[in-house]
C-alpha cells in the first residue's frame, strides 16, 4: 500500500508580458503561471499538477492547494479506487464546497491535486496518463465520475454504453495513434499583440509547419480584425480552417455583428464570443452566426455548465480545459457527455503546460470514448514546453502521442526554482 505523506505547493510565474505572447483582447499582458503542487509517497513515487494562472493572483491559488492538504496526506493511493475516492473526499468538502459549489479558486485547486494523484498513480503503472485511463474498465472509468447533477442528459448506464461501444476497437486505435498522432491546430500566428507582418509570417509558417487550421485573437478592434483576418486568409488560402477567438470580449447582439463583418474571410468557428456562464445566450449566438461554428470550454467552471450548453445546443465544439476543472475524474465525465450529444472536444492548450496535460484528455477520447478524431483537434502553442521533463511533441501538425509514464505534468527543478515568484533568478 502507498500513502501520499507530503505535499507540497510552489508558486511558479513567468514572464511572458514583456514579449506579448498570449496576448488576447481581454487578457492583454498575461504572465503565464502555475500554482503547482507535489503529491510525495513512502515508496518514493511522485505526481506532479498544477492549476494555469496569468499572473497576480497565482498566491491565491497556492493558498486553495494548501487548504486542501488534510485530504491528501496520509491517504492511500495504489488505483482507480482510490483516485475516485480522492476526488469525492475533496469536492464534497461540505465547508470547502461554501466557496463555489464545484466552480472557481477552490475547485480548480481540487484539479491540480487530482491531476497530480492520477500522474502519481499512472508512473507507477509505467504507463503515460492516456494509456493508463485507456486500460481501465468501463466499470472504473464510469466509478471516477460524479453523476449527481448529470441524469437529465447522461446516467452510469448510458456513460458505461457509451464506453462499451468503444471498447472492442481499443487496441486499433492505440496503435493508430502511436504511429500517427493526434490532429492539433496553431494559435501562435494570431496573439493581438502581434503587427500585421507577424501574423502574416507565422500564418504562412504554420501551413508550411503542416498544420490544417490556425487561430486568431479578435474582439479588440473591428476594423483591426477585419484587416488582420484578410491577411491570414490571404496566407493561408481557402482550405485552411482560421478559427477566431473573442475571449468573452461581446455580449449577444455585438458578438452576432462582429461575426457578420469577418464572415466573408470563412472563419470556422468563433470561440468564447461572451461570457462562458451565459448558456442562452451562446445558444442564440450559434443560432444567428451559423455556419460558423460556436466554440466555448476554457472557462466553463464544471460538468453541470457544460451540460446544460450541450442541452440547449449552444455549442458545436466542446473545449474542455486540463486546469479549469475537478482535474481528470471531471474531465472524465464531460467527455462522456460531449460523446453522448455528439459534439467534437477540442481542448483549450496553451499557457504553460495546458499542452502537456490536454493531449492526454483527447487521447483518452479517441481510445476509450467518442473512438474518433473527425473534427477533433487539441490547440498547440509553442510556448514554454522547455520547461517540462517531457514537453510535447509536434510533428507536421500532430502531437505524437506521450510514451514516458504519467500526465507530463512535471517542470524542470531548475524552471521551479528559477521562476519561482517571487525570489526566484527570473524575478530577482
Ligand atoms: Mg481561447
Amino acid at each position: 500500500m502507498t500513502t501520499i505523506t507530503t505535499m507540497t505547493t510552489t508558486d511558479v510565474r513567468f514572464p511572458t508580458s514583456r514579449e506579448l505572447d498570449g496576448s488576447d483582447a481581454m487578457n492583454p499582458d498575461p504572465d503565464y503561471s502555475a500554482a503547482y503542487v507535489v503529491l510525495q509517497a513512502d515508496d518514493g513515487s511522485r505526481g506532479d499538477g498544477f492549476v494555469f494562472t496569468i499572473g497576480r493572483g497565482n498566491e491565491v491559488e497556492v493558498a486553495a492547494l494548501a487548504a486542501l492538504e488534510a485530504h491528501v496526506v496520509g491517504r492511500s493511493l495504489d488505483g482507480p479506487d482510490d483516485l475516485a475516492a480522492l476526488s469525492h473526499s475533496m469536492v464534497g468538502d461540505s465547508q470547502l464546497r461554501w466557496l463555489g459549489p464545484e466552480k472557481g479558486v477552490m475547485h480548480m485547486a481540487i484539479g491540480a491535486v487530482v491531476n497530480a494523484a492520477w500522474d502519481l498513480v499512472s508512473r507507477r503503472a509505467g504507463l503515460p496518463l492516456w494509456q493508463y485511463v485507456a486500460s481501465l474498465t468501463p466499470e472504473q472509468l464510469v466509478d471516477q465520475v460524479d453523476f449527481r447533477y448529470l441524469t437529465d442528459a447522461l446516467d452510469r448506464d448510458q456513460a458505461l454504453e457509451i464506453l462499451r461501444r468503444a471498447e472492442p476497437g481499443r487496441a486499433e486505435r492505440t496503435a493508430a495513434l502511436l504511429r500517427d498522432g493526434y490532429p492539433a491546430y496553431t494559435t501562435s500566428p494570431g496573439w493581438l499583440g502581434y503587427d500585421d507582418a507577424k501574423v502574416e509570417r507565422l500564418s504562412r509558417q504554420a501551413v508550411a509547419d503542416g498544420f490544417a487550421q490556425i487561430k486568431l485573437k479578435v474582439g479588440g478592434d473591428l476594423a483591426d480584425d477585419v484587416r488582420r483576418l484578410g491577411i491570414a486568409r490571404a496566407a493561408v488560402g481557402p482550405d485552411i480552417r482560421v478559427a477566431v477567438d473573442a475571449n468573452q470580449r461581446w455580449g449577444v447582439d455585438e458578438a452576432v455583428q462582429w461575426m457578420e463583418a469577418l464572415a466573408p474571410y470563412d472563419p470556422y468557428w468563433i470561440e468564447e464570443p461572451t461570457s462562458p456562464d451565459d448558456v442562452l445566450g451562446h445558444a442564440a449566438i450559434r443560432a444567428k452566426v451559423a455556419p460558423i461554428k460556436v466554440a466555448t470550454g476554457e472557462h466553463v467552471q464544471n460538468r453541470v455548465v457544460f451540460k446544460q450548453l450541450l442541452q440547449a445546443g449552444a455549442i458545436d465544439v466542446l473545449q474542455l480545459d486540463a486546469a479549469r476543472v475537478g482535474g481528470v475524474n471531471e474531465n472524465l465525465a464531460i467527455l462522456l457527455l460531449a460523446a453522448r450529444f455528439g459534439v467534437p472536444v477540442c481542448p483549450h492548450a496553451g499557457g504553460v503546460g495546458l499542452c502537456e496535460l490536454v493531449q492526454h484528455l483527447s487521447m483518452v477520447d479517441l481510445v476509450a470514448v467518442s473512438g474518433q478524431t473527425q473534427d477533433r483537434v487539441i490547440e498547440y502553442v509553442d510556448h514554454l514546453h522547455e520547461h517540462f521533463e517531457d514537453p510535447t511533441v509536434i510533428e507536421h501538425g500532430r502531437y505524437v502521442a506521450p510514451t514516458a509514464p504519467g500526465f507530463s505534468a512535471r517542470m524542470k527543478q531548475e524552471s521551479l526554482d528559477a521562476y519561482r515568484f517571487p525570489d526566484g533568478s527570473a524575478w530577482a
